[in-house]
């Protein structure tokens, strides 16, 4: 099955041209890489992701698309026995994970910081309104999901991204 979505995935990127795909793509976890709150869970469970979600990311991994967290998940110890355990933590260049006040916007001047990638070139994945809100406001092209990351989520992320990056270019030319 992963395998399979890896596969479509890979042809739903194939379909943009690499100047219109996002240099770093960022994931929140829980209720968007994973269907819990990581902090109600107990670090000996064996976490699932959902079920689209790990041939999302090995996709963008084979095409050498970055990748990286940001979670306001006060819980990072279990968090990162879960990226450990299902084998993804070494997929993502950043792992911003700790609580905050604000709806991540400091997540992400550190995701700037430390990988040089501008907001506009970023893609972002959350299920929760208040953080895309915040996050799209500063430049980064951020994609509501309301049953975590899937193929459909995929393919509109990459579909509104390569359309923000269309128009700045055309912004530019004026
Ligand atoms: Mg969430």
């Amino acid at each position: 099955m992963g395998e399979r979505i890896k596969e479509e995935a890979m042809e739903i990127i194939t379909a943009f041209s690499s100047s219109s795909l996002p240099r770093l793509v960022v994931f929140d976890l829980d209720y968007t890489l994973w269907p819990f709150y990581c902090e109600c869970r107990s670090k000996r469970e064996m976490p699932k992701l959902y079920p689209q979600a790990k041939g999302v990311l090995l996709a963008l991994k084979e095409k050498g698309i970055d990748m990286a967290i940001a979670s306001r998940s006060p819980t990072a110890d279990i968090a990162n026995t879960f990226l450990d355990k299902l084998d993804i933590k070494s997929m993502f260049v950043a792992q911003e994970i700790y609580s905050s006040w604000t709806h991540k916007t400091e997540h992400f001047q550190k995701i700037n910081r430390l990988t040089g990638v501008p907001f506009k070139s970023m893609l972002f994945f959350d299920d929760e309104h208040r953080n895309i809100e915040a996050v799209s406001k500063m430049g980064v092209t951020s994609i509501l999901v309301d049953n975590g990351v899937d193929l459909r989520a995929f393919r509109q992320g990459l579909a509104e991204f390569s359309q923000n990056s269309g128009s700045s270019a055309r912004d530019k030319q004026k």
